[in-house]
Formats: structure tokens, C-alpha cells, sequence
């Protein structure tokens, strides 16, 4: 529409002609049109915005032309991957992706960014920027809202994926995830955000689609890298201008003068080639994205691209490469960046890890489950929430700081539901024998509130009112003390110890939680798997050196024993060891590692880890105010043993099985009556109890 005309229908504004152009324009397909074309006939850089303000020209950066235009209307893909380095124009491509939607009017479209004011600073910063530069474009926004803007044929959200409601109030055909590898990898037990928010697109079947773009992070733990690995994994291919020879730009074949070795025949590649090599073929040029995994989804396509790649004059420069590769050669510090912002790649660091047949060495046969050793004086639990059950790890503290497992039990029940809490409830007031056949309570039990917080939180309220206070619970011996904490682990990579009170904020009272006003208590997950992994790699060093001596270890300085049943070799799912860990305990146990370059913990994607959460939050119940385990004072610990390991009661003194029917929540198992069915191995707490014929 030329100026003249819009002059003229503001004079002439004739009410009739205006509702019939109206029509007429809602009733016209837009035409066929790639994202790239949109971009080459609409987009503008905005001055300060990128290297090259003006108009955007795909040209000038091909390798984006083809991922682009998978994310166009009529294309039938469905998911786009884009492993990246940094500032390769992922970002851009976003934005006009963004802008095509909207102009186009197609359909509703999210925009996820890791936390809020990411999702904020991506609108103000780089989407409105870009906007204000199209006028048209801009016109076709309703009202200036900064996270919902509305535009004919749909809305546009910027939302960030750290927080469960966002993910669950917004629904969109479009979905643009920035900057993946920061997403929670777990959201309220639903398993990544990433792929939570992918699976609002897929409601769209076909229609649908996703566009991820990250520079990935750690190895085995990076989400681009695993949606990498399950697209079609193109890499940009390229002809040598001195032989023609076709290839990537490998950065094993970087010369430290900033040059390329030719894979082909040895040729030197410059850099001022670039350009005409990048050039893709019906565009002028010979390069093209080769896809090298035949098995993926033919609609999942996925793209890795690194700096080396970036057009001249648009990133660093060959050089910069070649420079940045030998410092990184020369300081391990440095490894990890070069391989994630400049080659686009996944980093493995140098790993502290455990394995988890050997620790399941440590096992001790003739040590039950269910029965608390000699030595255990306090016991604590530690409390896992999933979307189906909860998981109960009980552990013993004595002299010394010394820690023996006494029990895991796995509940069914719905987080979400207070009522389901029951079996919990009952399984945290039971009991375990001692060694002397004496009954001892739970002292303390910290309850990870991380998802679920809300419901975790009215559970605790209704027991014991604020989070940390006291109940009685009965025992035989009489009425005992029990701690009862809401916890949540702390996100910081570095915890510097082990608890931490709950934080006395200001809140207002809209945003007032059940959670809030009891009070949640963070538990310094980095410190005590630090401590936890130690203990491990000590006892596997001690009875190592006990074997090659020939020499009889001392158990007795480990500090966190494992109860091993008869002490099979390998574990009969027919006839399971009663007074044995679950078979899995060991791998969820060891299943993180400790990734030095990154200085973080890390869950592989996917993998369970209930078993090291739990024995986490059972230490940390040890060292709450409630137990405060460390500062135990020798008198005490001197009352606790007459009490529980008293040298006078009768070293062969069965337990009574009137104290069974007694205590109605007290631990199912019972390694006494090895001739007793198998406990279903899912169930081995309460559920269990019905398998023991009480
Ligand atoms: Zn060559």
C-alpha cells in the first residue's frame, strides 16, 4: 500500500469499503513463503542490535537458509535441533521465525528462555527492538505487553521454563525453546522442561512445531546435544577451492597460522575463501547441510554448526580459532569453554564418579536390612517425591559420624494429593529392631519438598505444624521425639555446608504459600554427595588394600556401611534377599558424577537417582537442629547405647512377634524368617507387610 493511497482513504473514509477490504484480507492465503524469503523481504537490523545493521540478507550467513526454512508453514518437519557455537545467528533465526509467524498471522507461538528475566531482556532487548524497525509488523500487535502480545490469528508468549505453572497455562503450535541446556532437567517430576514444552507442540500432531537452539554444555547431561543426536545430524559440507574436494571444517585440521588443511589432498585453505565457500548450492555456490544419521525421524531435523562457520567478518576469525585452540591446549581451564562456545560442542570433563558394581561390593552379607546394626544409635530418613510414590531411605548415625543404611521402601501414592499420604504417614511412626531386639523410631525425616511443594508442605503442617517442629511418636520404649522438615536442595553448584535455615523473606500476601509460612529448609546437595562419594572411594581404597595384603579389613572405620543380606553374588529376581538392598539401590546410588571442569554434580538425562537424594536428605536429618549428630556429646551417646545396644540384655534374645502386631507401621522386613515369600520388589516398604502375613 503506497502513502498516496493511505492519504486518500483517510479523506474519503468510507465505512463500507473499509470492512470489505477487511474481508477481503482475512479471506487471502498468505502466500507460500520460506522463513528465509520473509526475512530477506521484511527483516531489519536494528542498529546495535547486530554486526551488520540494515537489511538482513540470508546470504550473508547461508548456513541459517535451510534451518530456517524448516521452520516454514508448509514444511513438514516437525522438530529442528541447532547445536551451536556462540553467535552464530541462532538467535536471528529465532527472531524471524518469530516475525514470519506474525506477520503471517499462522497460529499462536511460546518463546521459552530459561528464567524470567531472560524471557523479559529476550523481548525488550532483541524481539521489540527488531519490531520497532518493521512498522508494519509492529501494527499488527495489539497492546504493548511485554509477555503476551496479541496479533491476528494468535498470541505470542514469552515464558520461561523453570516454572511448572508458565509450562501448564500456555499452549502454542509454535514453540521456540532458547537456550535449552539451562532448562530444569526435571520439573515437577514430569522429566525435562524441554521435553514437557515439546509435547504442547506435538498436541498439534503434524501441525506443530519446535525449534530448540543451545550451545551445548556438559556431555551425556546437555539437552541440544541429545536432540542433536535423535535429528538427522547434518554438518555443513564444503568444497576445497583448490581441489574441489568436498568436507567439513574439522578443527583437528586447523593450522595454527589460521588456516585449513584440505582433508582431500592436503591443499591450504584461507580464509578469505570463506564466503565462497560457505555459499550453498542453488544459491550460487557448492555447500550443503549433509545429514549423517539415517536412522533419525525424517521430520526431526537437527543442525551443528561452530564458529569456524560464521561468515567473514561476522564472528572470529580463523585465526582467533587456531589461538584460542592452543590456549585451551595449554590450559585445561580453558578446554571446556573452547568446546562449548567456539566448536559447539558438548564438553566431558575430567569425571569423579563411582562405580556402581564396585561399590555394591561394600555391601556387607550377614548385615539385614530392616535390623539397625550395632552402633547405630539415632536413625533419620530422607524422603523422595515422584509423580507416582514417594522413596524413604532410613540411616543410622552412632560414634564418630559413622553411618550404617537400615532400610529403603518405595510408596505408592499421588504427591498431589494430601489424602494419599497415608502409607507415608505411617511407614515415618513405625519402627526397626536393633541387633538386641529392641524397637527405635525415626528422630528426624527430611521430606524434599522440590516438586510438589505445596502438598509436601500441607503434609508436613499437618503433622507437625512448622517445618522442623516435634511430634511424639509411640514406640515400645515409649513416646519418642520426631522431627518432621520440609527441604529443598540448594541450586548452587558450590554449597559450603550442609544445612541451611529456612530464609526469612518478605512476602506479600498474595504470593503467601503453605511452604513459605512453615518454613522450607535447604539442604546443600553439592557438600553432602561430596561427602557421600568420599566415603565411598575411602572404603573401596581400604578394602583394596586389604586384599592385596591378604589382611582382614577393618570395617569398622568406614563411615557409611551398606547392609548386604546372605550376600548373594548375583541377585535371583525369583527369590530376592529379603535383608538385601533392592538390586537398583547401588546405580541410583552412583548414577551422578562430579564433573570437574564444570565444578557441578550431574545427573545423566534420564537416569534415577532416588537412592542418592534419599541417603542425602536422611544425613542431613542427622545434622538438623532436631539430631545435630556432630555435636552429640559423649554422655548422650553413652545413655543412647544402654538404651538400644544395652550389654545386658541377652546377645541371642529373639525378638518377641507380639511386637510386630504392636507396632503397626514398623519395617516389613524381617531377615529373621529368611523362608518367608518375596517381598514385590517395587513395594519392598508397606506394601510389603501384606507378603509377611501380618
Ligand atoms: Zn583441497
Amino acid at each position: 500500500m503506497s502513502l498516496d493511497l493511505i492519504a486518500h482513504d483517510v479523506v474519503l473514509a468510507d465505512p463500507q469499503r473499509v470492512v470489505c477490504s477487511a474481508w477481503e484480507k482475512a479471506w487471502t492465503l498468505p502466500p507460500r513463503q520460506t522463513v528465509s524469503e520473509w526475512a530477506d523481504a521484511n527483516r531489519i537490523i536494528a542498529k546495535g542490535a547486530g554486526a551488520e545493521p540494515g537489511e538482513w540478507r540470508t546470504a550473508r550467513n547461508p548456513i541459517l537458509r535451510e534451518i530456517m526454512d524448516c521452520l516454514s508453514d508448509h514444511s513438514p518437519v516437525r522438530i529442528v535441533d541447532f547445536m551451536k557455537s556462540a553467535q552464530i545467528g541462532a538467535t536471528e533465526i529465532g527472531i524471524n521465525w518469530t516475525g514470519y509467524v506474525v506477520d503471517r498471522g499462522s497460529d499462536s507461538m511460546i518463546v521459552a528462555q530459561p528464567v524470567k528475566d531472560l524471557a523479559r531482556s529476550w523481548v525488550l532487548s532483541k524481539f521489540d527492538p527488531a519490531v520497532q524497525e518493521m512498522p508494519e509488523l509492529r501494527a499488527k500487535f495489539a497492546a504493548d505487553n511485554t509477555l503476551e502480545k496479541h496479533f491476528p490469528g494468535g498470541t505470542l508468549w514469552a515464558i520461561w521454563a523453570n516454572s511448572s505453572n508458565q509450562l501448564r497455562q500456555r499452549t502454542a503450535r509454535y514453540i521456540f525453546m532458547d537456550e535449552v541446556d539451562e532448562y530444569p532437567k526435571d520439573l515437577g517430576g514430569q522429566g525435562p522442561a524441554d521435553q514437557q514444552l515439546e509435547a504442547r507442540a506435538s498436541s498439534y500432531g503434524d501441525r506443530g512445531k519446535v525449534y530448540r537452539a543451545c550451545t551445548p554444555t556438559i556431555a551425556g547431561a546437555s539437552a541440544i546435544e541429545a536432540g542433536y543426536q535423535a535429528g538427522d545430524m547434518c554438518v555443513y559440507v564444503v568444497q576445497c577451492p583448490e581441489c574441489g574436494g568436498e568436507q567439513t571444517l574439522d578443527v583437528e585440521r586447523l593450522q595454527p597460522d589460521g588456516t585449513f588443511a584440505c582433508e582431500v589432498s592436503g591443499c591450504v585453505i584461507h580464509e578469505h575463501h570463506k564466503d565462497t565457500m560457505l555459499a550453498e548450492q542453488g544459491f550460487g555456490g557448492t555447500a550443503y547441510w549433509k545429514p549423517t544419521n539415517p536412522a533419525a525421524d525424517p521430520y526431526h531435523r537437527s543442525f551443528h554448526a561452530w564458529a569456524a562457520y560464521a561468515p567473514l567478518g561476522l564472528g572470529p576469525s580463523w585465526k582467533d580459532l587456531a589461538d584460542a585452540k592452543a590456549e585451551a591446549d595449554r590450559d585445561p581451564n580453558k578446554m571446556a569453554g573452547f568446546y562449548n562456545l567456539k566448536l559447539g560442542l558438548p564438553f566431558e570433563g575430567e569425571r569423579q564418579q563411582q562405580d556402581s558394581e564396585e561399590v555394591a561390593k561394600l555391601a556387607e552379607p550377614g548385615v539385614h536390612r530392616g535390623i539397625v546394626p550395632p552402633g547405630g544409635l539415632v536413625l533419620t530418613a530422607g524422603v523422595d517425591f515422584q509423580h507416582d510414590r514417594a522413596e524413604i531411605q532410613v540411616v543410622a548415625t552412632g560414634r564418630g559420624q559413622r553411618r550404617w543404611v537400615v532400610d529403603y521402601a518405595v510408596i505408592d501414592l499421588d504427591p498431589t494429593i494430601l489424602e494419599t499420604y497415608d502409607a507415608l504417614d505411617e511407614y515415618l511412626k513405625g519402627t526397626w529392631r536393633t541387633a538386641k531386639g529392641i524397637e527405635m523410631g525415626i528422630s528426624a525425616a527430611a521430606l524434599d519438598g522440590g516438586n510438589w511443594t505445596e502438598t509436601v508442605a500441607q503434609f508436613v503442617k499437618k503433622v507437625v505444624g512448622n517445618s522442623g517442629s516435634n511430634r511424639m511418636i509411640e514406640t515400645p520404649l515409649g513416646f519418642i521425639k520426631q522431627a518432621v522438615y520440609l527441604v529443598r536442595g540448594r541450586a548452587e553448584k558450590k554449597s559450603d555446608r550442609a544445612v541451611y535455615r529456612p530464609a526469612k523473606t518478605e512476602v506479600n500476601n498474595r504470593e503467601k504459600t503453605v511452604a513459605r509460612s512453615i518454613g522450607v529448609w535447604g539442604v546443600g546437595t553439592s557438600v553432602l554427595k561430596h561427602m557421600v562419594y568420599g566415603w565411598m572411594t575411602a572404603a573401596l581404597g581400604a578394602k583394596d588394600e586389604a586384599e592385596r595384603e591378604g589382611a582382614d579389613e577393618n570395617l569398622s572405620v568406614r563411615m557409611l556401611r551398606f547392609p548386604g543380606g546372605r550376600g548373594d553374588e548375583v541377585h535371583d529376581p525369583l527369590n530376592p534377599d529379603p535383608g538385601a538392598l533392592p538390586a537398583r539401590y547401588f546405580k541410583g546410588l552412583t548414577v551422578e558424577y562430579f564433573d570437574q571442569d564444570a565444578g557441578a554434580w550431574i545427573k545423566p538425562k534420564g537416569a534415577r537417582n532416588e537412592e542418592l537424594d534419599t541417603v542425602v536428605y536422611a544425613i542431613w536429618a542427622s545434622l538438623a537442629p532436631a539430631v545435630k549428630a556432630d555435636v552429640i556429646r559423649d554422655s548422650q551417646w553413652a545413655a543412647l547405647e544402654e538404651q538400644y545396644h544395652p550389654v545386658s540384655h541377652g546377645l541371642f534374645d529373639q525378638p518377641s512377634d507380639s511386637r510386630e502386631t504392636l507396632v503397626p507401621g514398623s519395617t516389613p522386613v524381617a531377615p529373621v524368617k529368611p523362608q518367608a515369600p518375596a517381598a514385590p520388589p517395587r513395594s519392598a516398604g508397606i506394601a510389603a507387610r501384606d507378603g509377611w502375613g501380618f
